[in-house]
């Protein structure tokens, strides 16, 4: 199943000097790494994942979910595999450079920044979430949508654009088969009625809660579905737009104390004019976040609607900076 052709006899080594001074970023499974085509000169990012901390089947999805990706022609927002490795006690992937570092830390340093300002980066984003939703059969999921892995992709004030990272998490809906270019989709709708009754979903590090959606803590072992992802971009954009998590306002809840809030029907999201975190907030973008962290994933806004919403165009974003 591990295709790329090409790269089956190469050596890492022989194709890429690697800078192991400065890594690009560390998750719980991956060191990111510079590294430069010998040949070429380009730069890319490698991600190398120690085979202690992930079996051949974890990588497998990753790998798949970006080669499904790949083969839908790819996404302007969503950062791209080259080719991957199996070497010693590593899996490598070679991803797209993204040079900007986390959204959040350039939002952080940018410091003023108005809802106009925030709402082109949660449209990419959106865009990036619509793309994927859509790819095949629906129903195919990022299951990690959190700030770490949103990147810029250049720092340079309002020139850096969204770039989705990290599908560690992600759930694959089938297997590209590689001389074959037509998906099967009975298989792919058996493979994922298959995944359901797994507990795959368990324990991969990738569960976050802080960013968890209701329906997740309610089945921990259900494949995740599309909603959840919007669920977890209805978290960022309040934290974008208020500098404060909704659950944990004072930034010393638990994990516990999370899932408790999160499924507590009766608790109303701290989104209120009065609330002091949201005075500033228009009501648009209150809207939008009321849409996003919908308890009800059925009625929860989707990707493709979200791209409609009033604040997400543009439209009703107000250009107001934020302190
Ligand atoms: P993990 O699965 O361990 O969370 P990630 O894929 O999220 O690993 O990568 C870890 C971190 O490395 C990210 O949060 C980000 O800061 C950085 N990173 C990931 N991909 C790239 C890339 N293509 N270019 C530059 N930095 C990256
Ligand atoms: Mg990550």
């Amino acid at each position: 199943i591990l295709s790329s052709k090409a790269t089956q006899n190469r050596k890492l080594s022989d194709v890429y000097d690697v800078n192991f001074d400065t890594p690009l970023g560390e998750g719980a499974f991956g060191k990111v790494l510079l590294v430069s085509h010998k040949q070429t000169g380009e730069r890319v990012a490698m991600k190398r994942i120690p085979k202690k901390l992930a079996s051949r089947e974890d990588f497998q999805r990753e790998m798949e979910a970006l080669l499904r990706i790949q083969k839908w022609g790819g996404h302007p927002h969503i950062c791209a595999l080259h080719e991957h490795f199996d070497e010693g006690g590593y899996y490598y992937l070679i991803l797209d450079l993204v040079e900007g570092g986390e959204m959040f830390d350039h939002l952080v340093n940018h410091g003023a920044y108005s809802e106009a300002d925030a709402a082109r980066l949660v449209r990419e984003v959106a865009s990036a979430l619509d793309f994927l939703h859509g790819i095949g059969v629906e129903e195919q999921v990022h299951n990690d949508v959190k700030p770490e892995n949103l990147m810029l992709s250049s720092t340079a004030q309002r020139c850096g654009s969204i770039q989705l990272v990290d599908f560690g998490c992600a759930e694959v809906e089938g297997e590209d088969d590689d001389d074959d270019d037509h998906l099967d989709l009975d298989d792919i709708f058996s493979r994922k009625r298959g995944a359901k009754g797994s507990n795959k979903h368990v324990g991969q590090g990738g569960f976050t809660p802080a960013y968890s959606s209701p329906e997740a803590f309610e089945d921990r072992n259900a494949a995740p579905l599309p909603p959840s992802d919007m669920w977890a971009l209805g978290v960022i954009v309040y934290i974008m737009l208020t500098g404060v998590h909704p659950f944990d306002i004072q930034g010393r809840a638990t994990d516990e104390d999370i899932e408790r809030e999160v499924r507590n029907c009766d608790a109303p999201l701290p989104l209120g004019p009065k609330h002091p975190f949201t005075r500033h907030l228009s009501p648009s973008a209150r809207d939008l976040i009321a849409s996003l962290m919908e308890r009800d994933p059925k009625k929860r806004l989707s990707a493709f609607e979200m791209l409609h919403h009033p604040w997400v165009t543009g439209e009703t974003a107000s250009t107001n900076i934020m302190i």
